[in-house]
């Protein structure tokens, strides 16, 4: 193929830039084409691709959670540098919060997954996982190993460390400071750098990878003054090709942690915060840290042998970046590079450091396959791969470029085959070539949905898929691919049973159950079935009907009597059936839980949700007279129809205009009501006039950044006659067993003597927090603020939570009462 002007198919500034080129490949002096403009975004992108070829080095941050890697770092030392940037994070951070949505644990680990991967395409890094669990805040690394075991957490990283390679090694996380998955990391990862160079430790892995020495290991220096060897990265720099700073790209990319927001909506005035970052360890005959280093990098070299063979092409002995507008000039360097085998070496030289001749190679590629304008993608498809139905998968090449492209092969990967698919074995500018898969995906196939379920079992992201072609430009061959992961699920998929677990108390145990089910049809054809429901002494079913890729809300009603009884401790079984046999292609297990737990009759409870529907069920499963509430009611509706009215948790948080409706709330209570305020974060709560944020409770509380992390810390009763411990229910310690996740955070450190203390709770070895549960008069109602994370326990089912949340919207009374 040649690069002759097509002038007669577009006569456009590409066309012109294609003619300046030809004339250039026949021996003349290349001129600029000074109307050639390509997008900007292309130009990033060509910049990015050249600008990695001069850095062969590969930094890796390590990191406890999603958003506690540095992104400032990584965004500067990949974008600017060029460096081949990893992050590896100890767990999914599914034992936070969820400031945007109702999705918690496994759940929310998904979503702080898919959060992360879209943080680390802004950095320009590649994110990786240790899968341990995120059991929620600790405060010691050795809750942490007890939960994850120091010894596993070390071999993770090891083998993550010998598969990566990385040159240096950088992490927020200290041993000592903050939560305690951060002290485990920050300890472990001290270990790792010396156990992956050792080839005693863990010997089983190296049959799979080799022992690797990193070169550095820094730890993020706390203070101004940090002592000892550091370097420094700024990212208030501008970057000359996206035209703004690394900050603010590093601040787009946190912002991508929606989860745990709120973040900064700009960079501060004053710029983006400067990393300095402390040298911790060596290995042996590395060269020193200069002084003023301003990357982790700074003075390391490669053996000469390898350095000689990773030489970046140049344009009259300038770097390609500086040619990024006349990018067919670009091209022509890329060609004569893959022409004179760059990035390649005899194999002896290769077998020192193959990952390094590997990662540039497939760069070379890569700068080949943007220069060119081309790109591979994969097509499923239908909703998701079924085990033992047929899938149809397009693999296509483009040509966005402006020359034509010879293709070699086009390789599909997947599925348990490795196939060459048929494809045409050319493509003009501006032309797609696509190859068509057609396989049967293997009844062995494991499912990947739901994606909570496999968390941790390495499926998270879908059954991968790839596709590779092998291209020429002019004789000169280079490789694209694409790699996607695909979901496998069952024909018909449950994708959601609510409630789960469904909980009934003494009020609502007669009742018909009842649940929302969505199901969606992945087949290619429509299913018609039965959607059924069964359990001790229940059962029923109906028909259903579904196009493909069909979702359909249905619900189901389950009539049944006293099932109180049989209810404790059992379950019922939501699956869709073929209709003969009655065989099931899938299932939801939904655990029935009994609640002692009984309300004052003739309550009438308003609510006002914060970020998920636990309030809405817990009061449907108490059978309370209960309506959600909006702002908009909150700042006009009559509030004098409500005996309590609930705040759920970080109230003002998420609804910030409630800052503002805050007097009407205090007139309710005033008036008779009593208001239920469940806890908010000490930014969210405490007076701030720079916020325009008053005290918000009737008389102070200022609540602080305490926790109570141990499921099982002991629970005080202060006032053991006080109606919240008795009324309707009477409060035991039974029901404070089998607690979830915590007992409560951001306790009150301080409070006004109006209000009685009930409970006090601590963790082993601390003092008492007697602030956790607060209740005053005021007026003629009442006012009540707790940080206990009730909401946790009524999410989960445990039937002490609602005894107590039956007794916390049952107290006081209306004066009419
Ligand atoms: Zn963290």
């Amino acid at each position: 193929m040649k690069l002759v002007p097509q002038i007669t198919r577009i006569f456009s500034p590409i066309a012109v830039a294609v003619f300046v080129l030809a004339l250039a490949a026949q021996g003349q002096q290349p001129q600029r084409a000074d109307n050639a403009q390509p997008q900007p975004a292309d130009n990033a992108q060509l910049h990015q691709a050249v600008l990695d070829l001069t850095n062969p080095w590969t930094v890796m941050c390590v990191a406890a959670h999603p958003d506690d890697e540095d992104g400032s770092s990584l965004t500067v030392l990949r974008r600017k540098y060029g460096v081949h940037t990893v992050s590896l994070f100890s767990t999914f951070g599914e034992g936070g919060q969820n400031a945007v949505g109702p999705e918690l644990y496994e759940e929310l680990g998904v979503i702080r997954a898919r959060e992360t991967m879209a943080a680390a395409e802004v950095q320009g890094s590649e994110p990786y996982f240790l899968g341990f669990k995120d059991f929620g805040f600790s405060k010691s690394a050795e809750e942490t190993f007890r939960a994850w075991g120091e010894r596993e957490l070390l071999r993770r990283m090891v083998l993550q460390i010998r598969r990566l390679r990385p040159d240096t090694i950088i992490t927020n996380h200290d041993t000592t400071s903050g939560h305690g998955q951060h002290q485990a990391t920050g300890r472990v990862i001290l270990q790792a750098f010396d156990a992956a160079a050792d080839p005693k430790q863990f010997p089983e892995q190296l049959k799979e990878v080799s022992v690797w020495q990193v070169q550095r290991l820094f730890v993020r220096s706390r203070g101004a003054d940090a002592a000892g060897q550091t370097f420094t990265i700024d990212p208030n720099e501008t970057d000359p090709v996206r035209g703004t700073t690394y900050a603010q790209q590093a601040l787009a990319g946190l912002q991508k942690h929606a989860t745990q927001g709120p973040w900064p909506k700009t960079v501060p005035a004053g710029g983006g915060r400067i990393s300095r970052y402390t040298l911790v360890k060596q290995a042996p005959n590395t060269p020193a840290l200069p002084a003023g280093a301003k990357t982790p990098l700074d003075g390391l070299k490669l053996p000469e042998q390898i350095a000689s063979r990773l030489v970046a092409p140049t344009i009259d002995g300038k770097p390609l970046t500086e040619f990024i507008d006349r990018r067919l000039e670009v091209l022509v360097a890329l060609m004569n590079a893959r022409r004179v085998a760059a990035f390649t070496a005899p194999q002896d030289v290769v077998a020192l450091d193959p990952q390094r001749f590997k990662l540039m190679s497939s760069r070379l590629d890569k700068a080949l396959a943007v220069a060119t304008g081309v790109a591979v993608n994969l097509n499923p498809e239908g909703s998701a791969l079924v085990p033992g139905e047929k899938a149809r998968i397009t693999a296509s090449i483009s040509n966005n470029g402006v020359g034509d492209i010879q293709i070699k092969q086009l390789t599909f990967r997947g599925l348990g085959v490795d196939t060459k698919l048929k494809v045409a074995d050319k493509m003009l500018p501006g032309t797609e070539a696509t190859g068509l898969v057609e396989v049967t995906t293997p009844r062995t196939t494991n499912f990947t949905v739901p994606a909570a379920e496999h968390l941790y079992d390495g499926r998270l992201f879908g059954e991968p898929l790839a596709a590779e072609a092998e291209l020429a430009v002019e004789g000169v061959n280079f490789t694209a691919r694409t790699e996607i992961g695909r979901e496998v699920a069952p024909g018909v998929e449950i994708l959601e049973v609510a409630p789960v677990p469904y909980v009934t108390t003494p009020a609502t145990s007669q009742k018909p159950l009842e649940f929302k089910v969505r199901l969606q049809n992945h087949l290619a054809t429509p299913f018609r079935g039965l959607l059924r429901v069964r359990g001790p002494n229940l059962e029923t079913g109906r028909e259903i009907e579904l196009q493909p890729e069909q979702i359909d809300a249905a619900n189901i009603v389950v009539r049944s009597l006293a099932l109180t009884g049989l209810m404790q401790n059992s379950n019922v079984d939501v699956t869709v059936d073929w209709p003969n046999p009655k065989e099931p292609i899938a299932k939801q297990v939904v655990p029935l839980i009994y609640a002692e737990a009984i309300v004052v009759a003739g309550r009438k409870v308003g609510y006002l949700p914060s970020y998920d529907k636990t309030l809405s069920r817990a009061l449907t499963s108490l059978g309370v007279d209960a309506k959600e509430l909006t702002i908009d009611d909150i700042a006009k509706s009559d509030l004098s129809v409500y005996n309590t009215i609930v705040l759920d948790n970080r109230p003002y948080e998420a609804h910030p205009e409630l800052v503002g409706l805050n007097d009407r709330l205090l007139k309710f209570v005033e008036d008779g009501g009593t208001l239920l305020v469940f806890y908010s974060k000490t930014n969210e709560w405490n007076p701030d006039p720079s916020r325009n944020r008053p005290q918000l409770a009737p008389y102070p509380i200022i609540v602080g950044d305490e926790r109570v992390t141990e499921e099982d810390a002991p629970v005080t009763f202060l006032q053991p006659r006080n109606p919240l411990l008795n009324f309707p229910n009477r409060i035991t310690q039974a029901d404070f067993a089998n607690w979830v996740q915590e007992r409560g955070l951001y306790f009150p450190r301080e409070w006004d003597p109006h209000y009685t203390a009930v409970l006090a709770t601590s963790d082993k070895g601390e003092q008492p927090l007697k602030g956790g549960l607060l209740v005053a008069p005021y007026g003629r109602g009442n006012y009540i603020y707790t940080s206990f994370v009730w909401y946790r326990q009524l999410r989960a089912g445990l039937p002490g939570g609602y005894r107590m949340f039956a007794n916390l919207i049952s107290y006081g009374r209306r004066k009419e009462d």
